[in-house]
């Protein structure tokens, strides 16, 4: 039996990156592929220094498998700079959090992903008077709502347990 898949949360906009050491061809490097939860929890934990019961929580993950995310993540950047390998920054079991905004004219509301930008005015009815979601706290019970229905719609891209 396959293990239920399980998204990690992401607060912030990753793209695709490639890095690899100068001056050695690609075809004698061993690549290395960091996934976006991955860097997400070296983001949370090392850079911004979160206790990492608060990071598991915000990437809808147990404390457990938070740590062991992060420790597979120092282990291949170790791997990465030490060995001298190639990095590919790309992939992972994840789901952009999303911000919701409402608008004050015609109360429209509606969810754009972490990392896009704020939205100018309102989609419906144009207008500019648009505030964030009341009830919108960024990681919340509302957002697991929408999460779980957005999970069930569009399945699991990406099922092998790791
Ligand atoms: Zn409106």
């Amino acid at each position: 039996m396959p293990r239920p898949c399980k998204y990690r949360i992401l607060n912030y906009k990753y793209n695709d990156l490639y890095f690899k050491p100068r001056g050695i061809p690609l075809s004698k490097i061993e690549e290395i592929n960091l996934t976006f939860d991955e860097l997400e929890a070296i983001r949370l934990a090392d850079l911004l220094g979160l206790y990492h019961q608060s990071a598991a929580e915000m990437m809808n993950l147990s404390r457990q498998t938070f740590d062991n995310i992060l420790i597979k993540a120092h282990y291949k950047i170790a791997d990465f700079l030490i060995n001298q390998k190639a990095l590919k920054i790309e992939g992972g079991k994840i789901i952009m959090n999303e911000r919701k905004f409402l608008c004050s004219d015609c109360n429209h509301v509606w969810t754009v992903p972490y990392g896009t930008r704020r939205p100018d005015k309102c989609p419906n009815c144009q207008k500019t008077n648009i505030h964030r979601h009341p009830d919108d706290r960024g990681y919340n019970r509302q957002n697991m709502h929408s999460l779980d229905r957005r999970r069930r719609r569009h399945g699991c891209a990406n099922n092998q347990g790791r």
